[in-house]
């Protein structure tokens, strides 16, 4: 197939709100190719309103493929529906969110296309020949790759919350039903459990203060506790901590969950690329460490030098104060 035959800008994510944010980065790079920008909805019994939130949101088309067999996502039938769409419509670009789910199709929806997939991508723009440019973090967060396809579709995954959803306006767009042929899958969910999460998920926290092996023990975790409270933050951890010591389940960095919070309190934490490859995005880092060539003062907004089991009980003292 010669690549002029490609046209259009597609995004898709199983989770809708993902969905909105890659129409933010979808819209603008259609825009700068003079495109059109299509979304695609697969599901079963999906709600008119869908469609029309994502024309609202930046879309010029909603494909919708609604089929029993698509209630819940399997990826070999999203698989078989994303290929049919992408060969039918041909799109130049297919951005899909990169979420657990996601990860497991991009790159098949790539091999039946024959194409290549470029993963995890945090900065999306397109060049002077009209091709998609992105940037990878590689080498465990202590490089950036820039990347581009040399064939089409040209298929990228981008992370969570790496866009903003973008506001909605008054537009106008075309939703277009799709009868695909859909196969029962090969393999079948025997159950399906709901993870338990206490308190608000990390990525989703706005105040965030993490310890790292400065602590001593977990119950030394409690002195972070009591600094969230008075916050109304989340406690978070280093790798070590939780993968090592076992004290958390999940932690935060390149391996773990990124994060961008409004602040971000790192105690006792040194600043491994690999941890701060995962807190670049939040708004204000402060850093709480004895040592003062810790380099994670390099990434932080405001340092404290200082032992944290003196610093932590003044700030929260003080905030407790000031937030009273
Ligand atoms: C492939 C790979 C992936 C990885 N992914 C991740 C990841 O996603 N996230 C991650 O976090 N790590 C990750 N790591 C591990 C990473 O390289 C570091 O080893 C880790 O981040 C260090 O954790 P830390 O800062 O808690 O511990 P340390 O490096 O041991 O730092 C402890 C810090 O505490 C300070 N300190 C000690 N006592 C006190 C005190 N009383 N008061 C104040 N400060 C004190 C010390 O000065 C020191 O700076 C990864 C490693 C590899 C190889």
């Amino acid at each position: 197939m010669s690549s002029n035959e490609f046209k259009g800008v597609m995004v898709f994510s199983e989770d809708f709100e993902i969905l909105l944010e890659l129409l933010g980065k979808g819209r603008e790079l259609a825009d700068k190719l003079q495109t059109e920008l299509s979304a695609v909805l697969i599901g079963h019994n999906i709600e008119d309103e869908r469609g029309k939130e994502l024309i609202k949101c930046g879309a010029d088309k909603v494909y919708v493929v609604d089929n029993p067999l698509l209630e819940q996502f399997n990826v070999e039938p999203y698989t078989d529906v994303l290929s049919k769409l992408a060969s039918d419509y041909k799109p130049e670009i297919i951005l899909i969110g990169a979420t657990k789910r996601g990860k497991e199709l991009a790159p098949r929806l790539a091999t039946r296309l024959n194409t290549g997939c470029m993963t995890e991508c945090s900065k999306l723009d397109i060049d002077e020949e009209g091709r998609l440019v992105v940037n990878r973090l590689v080498y465990g967060g202590s490089s950036i790759a820039i990347e581009v396809s040399r064939v089409k579709p040209q298929i990228a995954t981008v992370p969570p919350h790496v866009f903003e959803k973008p506001a909605p306006s008054d537009r106008t767009g075309e939703v277009v039903k799709v009868e695909v042929d859909v196969k029962e899958p090969k393999t079948k969910v025997v159950e399906r459990k709901k993870k338990e999460i206490v308190g608000v998920r990390l990525e989703e926290a706005p105040i965030i203060i993490a310890g790292g092996r400065g602590l001593r023990s977990k119950e030394d975790f409690k002195l972070l506790e009591e600094l969230a409270k008075v916050l109304g933050g989340q406690v978070g951890c280093t790798r070590p901590i939780a993968a090592d010591y076992g004290w958390f389940t999940n932690w935060i960095g390149i391996s773990g969950v990124k994060i961008k919070p409004k602040l971000y309190i790192a105690v006792g934490i040194s600043g491994a690329i690999q941890h701060t490859a995962g807190i670049m995005d939040s708004k204000i880092i402060v850093a709480i460490n004895k040592d003062e060539e810790a380099p994670i003062f390099k990434a932080a907004d405001y340092g404290i030098v200082g032992d944290l089991y003196k610093v932590v009980p003044a700030l929260t003292e003080a905030f407790k104060k000031l937030l009273k």
